[in-house]
Parts: structure tokens; sequence; C-alpha cells
């Protein structure tokens, strides 16, 4: 039994509110707060008519840290799920040290002003949610969140070791328009044109972005050219993983995706930096969003499925030399939608988030500080993905990865 507040009422809020109202024996009163509060009225009326759950709904700006401490303190929640966008990650661990709360999010903080992935302002609050004796989870979504999951489990049943991890990131959906992100559009262009930067012998190693390109067969989707970009995770998994000699990042994209998005940089559109236009500042890749289908319309016309996974070679457990497994979950957007109104991609990341939020409401995971997934045994959280939506498989590949 337990209360929790969720901020931020986008897909992958609206899939967290609907996973968590099917669980009412572990998340029996909650609350959604967005900055647009028709939106948290939406998912309210959808997890009704779907659960018969009531949830309550308000409005809050989550940049200002005194209004979500009162709201905060309004409602008495044991946890916050910050399911808004990174950029108020900071702002809400503040509002949570100001009221006593547990902290839990899906993404690392960004600064607005440059594309920077990295943890070290978010464990900057270790000391100040330990001395609190608090919990703050960071990134429990599926990448990351899950792919960190996967790599602990195999290095607790399968692998004694892990020398090296690539995190392959495939979505195979289609909805049939011709220019669209699965998920917030300045989010995701921000990280696809970013740098590319993978770990090697005890350091990242940068690359031009897009610049490396592989095809590979996914199982339920069929073979997609996927590239190496820089994923948050691969700070985290290097940092508790210490023998891992290489980590690699790879996701698909279509060649029509990658069309679009280079006419679009090569004209400016990406840029993060304000131009002025009439007068008035505009940041061109929040202009772009503005025009860009927003990811929840998507839902109703995507079909497919994604397949996310790791792929990890180290010594085996049982002493019978170098090994390599495949291990991964296979998601239908169809049925993601059919179930809580959502594509897939919302569906992936809601759904790890609904458990994460479980780990710590149950005290399944329990500590005090600022916690990657790295850090806590990952049977619990494996066994809730097999159960609540997202069913993983592992298998032994015959060799390492040739590329
Ligand atoms: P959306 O853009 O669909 O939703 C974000 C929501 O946050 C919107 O409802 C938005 O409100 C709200 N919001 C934005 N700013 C504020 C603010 N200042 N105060 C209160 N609410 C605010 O994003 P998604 O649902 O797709 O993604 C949510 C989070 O999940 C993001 O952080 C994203 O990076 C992360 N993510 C993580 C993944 C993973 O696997 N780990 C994968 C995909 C996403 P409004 O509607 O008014 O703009």
């Amino acid at each position: 039994m337990s209360k929790v507040l969720v901020i931020g009422a986008g897909g992958v809020g609206s899939v967290a509110v609907h996973k968590m109202a099917m669980n009412p024996a572990i998340f029996s009163d909650i609350h959604l707060a967005s900055r647009t509060v028709s939106k948290c009225e939406a998912i309210a009326d959808s997890v009704k008519q779907r659960t018969g759950v009531t949830i309550a709904t308000y409005a809050i700006d989550a940049d200002d840290v005194e209004a979500t401490s009162a709201l905060i303190r309004e409602i008495g929640p044991e946890l916050v799920v910050n399911l808004a966008l990174p950029y108020q990650d900071l702002a809400i661990m503040d509002a949570c040290l100001a009221t006593g709360t547990h902290y839990m999010d899906t993404a690392n903080y960004e600064p607005k002003d440059v594309a920077k992935f990295e943890y070290h302002w978010q464990w900057a609050y270790q000391e100040r949610f330990k001395e609190a004796g608090l919990m703050a989870l960071l990134g429990s979504g599926f990448d990351p969140g899950v792919t960190s999951i996967f790599a602990m489990w195999l290095k607790k049943h399968k692998l004694k070791t892990i020398r090296r991890l690539d995190i392959l990131d495939c979505n195979g959906g289609d909805h049939g328009q011709a220019f669209a992100t699965n998920f917030n559009p300045e989010i995701n262009i921000r990280e696809v044109t970013a740098p590319a930067r993978h770990w090697e012998n005890g350091q990242f190693v940068e690359t031009p972005a897009m610049a490396k390109k592989v095809s590979f067969d996914f199982e339920g989707v069929g073979p997609k050219n996927m590239y190496m970009m820089y994923h948050e995770e691969l700070e985290s998994l290097a940092r508790f993983i210490p023998e891992m000699e290489r980590a690699r990042f790879w996701m698909t994209f279509g060649d029509a995706y990658i069309q679009h998005l280079t006419v679009l940089q090569n004209v400016g559109m990406t840029r993060i930096d304000p131009v002025t236009y009439n007068g008035v500042e505009i940041v061109p890749l929040q202009f772009l969003k503005a025009v860009l289908p927003e990811p929840a319309s998507l839902g109703p016309t995507t079909k497919g499925k994604t397949n996310i996974g790791d792929i990890a070679t180290g010594e085996a457990l049982d002493g019978s030399g170098e090994k390599t497994f495949y291990i991964k979950n296979i998601c239908d957007h169809e049925d993601a939608y059919a179930e809580t109104g959502n594509q897939a991609v919302s569906y992936t990341t809601g759904v790890p988030a609904m458990i994460g939020a479980a780990m710590i409401v149950t005290g399944a995971w329990k500590g005090e500080g600022v916690f990657n997934m790295e850090q806590f045994d990952p049977d619990p959280f494996m066994d809730m993905l097999n159960t609540h939506g997202l069913p993983w498989t592992v298998e032994e590949l015959a060799e390492p990865l040739p590329f």
C-alpha cells in the first residue's frame, strides 16, 4: 500500500500510471501532475475506463521548486516518479529533498542549452540524499534501465565477467508519417545529433554522430541498419562493471529518418541555441518540436515491434571459458496500444518506470543516497518484467559479434 506522485503526462507517464493502476496492491493511491492539466485529466479518464481506478490530477510547473515542494507537501507521497523531461530532474530532486520524499526518474539531467548526457549533476546529490535518509533511483526506463538490469542479470547468472557489451535498440514500428519521433522530439533529436561515444579500454572514445553503421537481423523485425551512438547507461555500466573493456550502444534508424534529419540539421533546424525571429528569441529545435507530430498521437497508427537487448561476452560463471549471451525483449506496438493507449516506445519505458517505483515502495530495493540500476539485485525487477508485459529471453550465441 503506497501513495505515489507521478510528474509528467506524456506517453511514458501515461503508461506508468495505467500500469500502477493495474497493480492496486502495490500502488494504492496514485496522483498525477504535469504542466498541462488537461493531459493529466485525459490519462485519468482512460485509467478510470480501463481499470476502474480513480487518480487525482494537478497542474504543476516542475521547474518551480517552491511550487513542486508545496504540491508534494499537500499530497504527502512516499515517492515522486519524475516522468517529465530531463531538464526537470534537478528541480524535482531539490523538491524531494525539501519535503523528505524518495525520488525516481528515467533519464539523466540535461541542461537546456547544451546537449550533454552525463550523470555527474545527479551523482552530486549523493550526500544530500544520504544525509536525509532518502533514496533516489536514476534511469528506470528501458534504456537506460532494463538494459543495465539485463547486464547485471547476466553477470549474476551467466558470466563471471563482462568484457564486451553491446546494447541494441531496434524500433521496427511504422507510424505511417514521413518524419516523426517516437518520444519527445526535442530530447530524441538532441540525442541522435550528439557525437557518438563508446567505452574502450578505460575511456570514452568520441566519433562523429551516426558515422558507424552496421546491418543486424532483429528477431520479430528483420534486418535493419543500426548506428553507433552515445547513450547515458554506458557511463553507469562502465562505472559498475569495472572489468569491461568495451561497451557500445546501437540504435536503428530507417533511411527516410536519416534523410529528413540530415536536411533539418543542414538547414539549422536542430540548433539548440536561440535565434531572433521577428524580434522574438526562438530555439529552432523547440520550434521544430512544435510542428512535428506529438509522439502520443502516433499510437493508433503504429504497427510492428520493438526489439531491445544486450549482447555480452565474458568468462562463463561455470568456468567453461569465454561465452556470449544475448538477452532481449520484443514488444508489439499494437498490443501496447490496446492495453494502455500508447505505442511500444512509451510502453517499454513506462512499464520499467512502474517496476522501479514498485521496487522502492515495496522495499525490494532499499538504500540511502543516489543509485543507478546496476547497484541493486536484478532478480525481482526481472521477475516483474516477465509478469507485467515485457517478457525477456536469453540465449547463448555461438560466437561474439563479428563487428
Ligand atoms: P513527452 O514529451 O511525451 O512528455 C513529457 C511530459 O512532461 C509532458 O506531459 C510535459 O508537459 C511534461 N513537462 C514538461 N516540462 C514540464 C514542467 N516544467 N513541469 C511539469 N511538467 C512538464 O515525453 P515522454 O513521455 O516521451 O518522455 C518522458 C521522459 O521519459 C523523458 O524524460 C524522456 O527522456 C524519458 N524517456 C526515457 C526512456 C528510457 O528508456 N529510459 C525512453 C523514452 C523516454 P506538456 O505536455 O505540457 O509539455
